[in-house]
């Protein structure tokens, strides 16, 4: 999307006083907004709606399961409120994936479970490997390749220890006196200059077939942030263990320590339905000369699997609904058409929202369409606590 604005919908539904909007706004009707505050304030459904995605159903991972199961929930509710043309509508994501088992542990010099995730899509190792972990992170590609003998079947820190950690919640445009960056900042480099690039590393274990790859993580206090996508036929086991844990394995093994691993990581691969889909609902327009215009609301469904993606993004989804079913339920007419979309698959690259401008918004054909959006707000707040309004 080449212009967003990112929306607290549901606060503005509730917050906004109806004397502020109509006093910029002639044509703002004071009763309707009076309205949407009662039934926001009096009858929300947000929690329960947040708490179907978070507790019931949990991680929404993009091909997965449980996101299908959140996506035909959301439909489903979104129809029972009466909204029109409630549907899902599919487009191709890749196969899916499922943790099934992680234990990693300690076992010499004494036990100890250690925090760690499956990166998504990672591969299976074969079966429990257990052994003294070989620590190749940091090191310049000649010693990696004359270590090369050693990694097939190994368990592998494949990455420096970790020095610079993230120490801070990203900055919010609401709290900046200086332009904000959108989108995540980068992670602290660690290691030297002369060490093997992650490439290097990677081709290197894939092509001596380490048993289990194991990465840091910048997080601190056993914060751990875990990604992943699909490398195809290359995928490997491939396991974030948290900064703390990572470095002290790291440190025992430089030191001389008889340090020993028991991995066991047992992961699937989803093939069956290769599709994702996106959530589509609306309030017809009512104004014949402008009910073709859509005012679209938007927020991503989908989440990582390591955490039940609360703030990232059930709360946007939630409050994007909440928002429907509050103009539904007060039988607002709007002029022109209200359409909520929740997308999948946004973590891997914005997916679902591409794939429904690419279906309907793109090209020649479309352009009537196009020209029909009249605004797009999109609620993607991420992590951390939600602050407000901002445009980005
Ligand atoms: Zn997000």
């Amino acid at each position: 999307m080449t212009r967003q604005i990112a929306a607290l919908a549901c606060a503005l539904a509730v917050t906004l006083t109806t004397s502020s909007l109509a006093q910029v706004n002639p044509r703002v009707d004071p009763g309707v907004l009076q309205k949407i505050r009662a039934e926001g304030m009096d009858r929300s459904q947000v929690m329960s709606v947040f708490d179907q995605f978070v507790t019931a159903i949990g991680p929404r991972l993009a091909g997965s399961p449980e996101y299908k199961k959140a996506a035909d929930w959301a439909r489903d509710t979104l129809s029972s409120w009466g909204l029109a043309d409630a549907r899902l509508e599919s487009w191709e994501f890749g196969r899916g994936w499922e943790l099934e088992r992680l234990v990693i542990e300690m076992v010499e010099p004494r036990y100890m479970p250690l925090h760690a995730y499956a990166e998504a899509w990672s591969a299976s190792t074969r079966g429990e490997i257990s052994g003294a972990p070989i620590f190749v992170g940091g090191k310049p590609l000649a010693d990696l390749t004359a270590m090369r003998g050693r990694l097939a079947g190994a368990i592998v820190l494949s990455q420096p220890l970790v020095t610079a950690f993230v120490r801070a919640d990203r900055v919010q445009p609401t709290t900046s006196g200086t332009p904000v960056r959108p989108g995540a900042p980068p992670m602290p480099r660690q290691g030297t200059q002369n060490q093997a690039s992650p490439q290097q590393v990677a081709q290197l274990l894939r092509e001596a077939g380490a048993g289990a790859i194991l990465r840091s993580s910048a997080g601190e206090h056993g914060t751990v942030f875990v990604l992943g996508r699909d490398q195809g036929a290359n995928a490997q086991p491939s396991i974030v263990v948290a900064a703390e844990h990572y470095n002290m394995v790291a440190r025992m093994v430089e030191n001389g320590h008889p340090v020993k691993l028991r991995v066991n990581m047992q992961t699937r691969f989803l093939t069956k339905d290769t599709s994702s889909y996106n959530v589509v609902a609306e309030i017809p327009g009512t104004d014949p000369a402008l009910k073709d215009g859509v005012v679209l609301l938007g927020a991503h469904l989908d989440s990582w699997h390591t955490g039940t993606g609360a703030t990232d993004n059930a709360d946007g989804s939630a409050a994007v609904m909440e928002a429907m079913r509050i103009l539904k339920a007060i039988g607002a007419r709007p002029r022109r058409t209200i359409r909520v979309a929740l997308w999948g698959g946004e973590e891997e690259g914005l997916l679902g929202s591409r794939a429904y401008v690419a279906a309907h918004y793109a090209g020649a054909a479309n352009k009537v369409a196009r020209d029909n959006v009249a605004a797009y707000l999109n609620l993607d707040p991420g992590m951390g606590p939600v602050y407000g309004w901002y445009m980005e």
